[in-house]
């Protein structure tokens, strides 16, 4: 984490240090901007938010130990006594902090957007890099305009990789984010509806996560998905100016099933305990095993492997890397209690995703009964066409693999109502968001000896209470 002098964190942020005849001889360790996990020696940064002003909260900060505070100029000078740096913003200035920051360290980074997997392909990298480097990544989903900051302060002087989730919800973040953390590589993971509410088509997410590219340092390594239609149009036309260009701003490469990318599976098992494969080119090498669910994670595990493959870790090394992934939960996670096996899957929800996720269900073998518990996708387009997304994943269910289908919320009712064409009525239960209870109770009446239940929905809905209900009452 961040050791410096008060001064020097004043020179970094070009603040206006005041009560100066407070600042004592130690050094700043650490930046928090939340008075409950403050460590004595922080520097405080209070951020205004819409519901909270953090200034209000200084007293709580000096009483757990901060030793100095960012402060914005247009606040009431407070009584404390701690040296302040006055700033015109306090969040430009954190993020300042950190791109000043970022910049003295040696730390190699590489930034991870896309649409679906950003925080599964920054798990699988970090673990991949950490067989060699040391490595440190964003902590859970810390992906925006304050997360990123937080996560360069938090980079030990040593850290040799660093791996940063970049998360947005509008054009213009990611490009601050890139130009913040200024990655030495970038990975775009896919494109999907995730926010084609906010940003209105698929094209203007494209160039939203584009923007990862306007902080990539000259003759950084640009990773992204082959496969997706989206990108690969676009990125073509990078990939051309690139091997035209005598002295290249820009390496490239490209990963995904199809043989013409640079990094491609030559064969690929999906089980419940992870997913087998092997890579084209490396044929006569051991296979590659990834423990975690789904070929959408290989995916994730192969533009990480992109990226280690380019900092040098050996195949060998990257084999091993893959069984020490650790992941962060509620995306695609196995839960097994007896003969009830959960897909917890409850963390988000689009159609690219639910795709993903029902493909992976198809692929596994051995239970009687395959249910799924599905809830309202929100964020992905206007009325209508959220309403014709999930009346198309209705007409897409395969009524053989699946025994029962559960909808919950009023989005959800229309996978049910799509569905009810092809798949027989009396396998189709849908309820609405308050009928949780009689969802559950009416799931547990039909579930026999191996099955597996796949929970899927976005965050609001927070299906992980129906994930936890079941698992406490099996
Ligand atoms: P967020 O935008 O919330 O930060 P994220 O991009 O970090 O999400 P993950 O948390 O890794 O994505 O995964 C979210 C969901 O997307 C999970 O349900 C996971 O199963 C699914 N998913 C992960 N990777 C892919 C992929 N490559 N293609 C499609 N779906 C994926
Ligand atoms: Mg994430």
């Amino acid at each position: 984490m961040i050791h410096r002098s008060i001064q020097q964190i004043n020179d970094m942020v070009n603040g206006k240090l005041v009560k100066e005849k407070y600042v004592s001889q130690g050094m700043i360790k650490g930046v928090s901007i939340d008075t409950r996990s403050i460590a004595p020696g922080n520097l405080f940064v209070p951020i205004k938010g819409e519901r909270f002003n953090g200034h209000q909260f200084l007293a709580d900060a000096v009483k757990s130990g901060a030793a100095a505070a960012l402060w914005c100029e247009d606040e009431p000078m407070p009584a404390e006594g701690i040296p302040l740096i006055i700033v015109k913003d306090t969040l430009e200035a954190i993020q300042q902090l950190a791109k000043e920051y970022r910049r003295q360290l040696p730390v190699k980074v590489i930034g991870v957007t896309g649409s679906n997997g950003k925080t599964s392909t920054k798990d699988i990298l970090a673990a991949l890099l950490g067989t060699q480097y040391r490595t440190q990544k964003t902590t859970g989903n810390l992906n925006n305009h304050l997360g990123v900051p937080l996560t360069l302060l938090s980079l030990a002087e040593n850290t040799e990789m660093a791996v940063v989730e970049m998360g947005m919800s509008g054009l213009g973040e990611i490009k601050l984010l890139s130009t913040i953390a200024s990655p030495n590589a970038a990975i775009i993971t896919n494109i999907s509806e995730a926010h084609l509410t906010e940003l209105k088509t698929k094209e203007m997410i494209l160039q939203a996560k584009l923007e990862i590219l306007s902080g990539l340092r000259e003759n950084g390594l640009f990773i992204y998905n082959g496969d997706d239609p989206y990108l690969s149009r676009e990125c073509r036309i990078l990939s051309m100016l690139a091997e035209l260009s005598s002295s290249p701003v820009l390496q490239i490469a490209t990963f995904g099933c199809g043989a013409d990318n640079d990094i491609a599976p030559a064969s690929c098992t999906v089980e419940k305990q992870g997913v087998t494969f092997t890579l084209q080119g490396e044929e006569s090498c051991p296979p590659f095993f990834l423990p975690m669910l789904g070929k959408h994670q290989m995916y994730n595990a192969l533009a990480a492997a992109a990226a280690a493959k380019h900092f040098g870790v050996s195949y060998d090394n990257i084999r091993q890397g893959l069984l020490q992934v650790e992941a962060t939960g509620m995306r695609n996670e196995l839960i097994e209690v007896k003969h009830l096996t959960i897909m917890n899957d409850s963390y988000k929800s689009n159609p690219t995703s639910l795709r993903a996720a029902l493909d992976t269900l198809y692929q596994l073998t051995g239970y009687q009964q395959k249910f799924v518990v599905l809830g309202d996708m929100n964020g992905i387009g206007n009325e209508m066409e959220t309403i014709r997304s999930h009346r198309e994943i209705g007409e897409e269910l395969d009524a053989e693999q699946i025994s029962c289908l559960f909808t919950i919320g009023s989005l959800a009712e229309h996978i049910a109502s799509a569905a009810k064409k092809h798949f027989p009525e009396e396998r189709i239960f849908s309820f609405q968001e308050q009928e949780r209870d009689e969802l559950i109770a009416k799931l547990k009446m039909l579930l026999t000896e191996e099955t597996i239940v796949l929970v899927k929905s976005s965050r609001k809905l927070q299906l992980e209470n129906i994930v936890n209900t079941l698992l406490k009452s099996t």
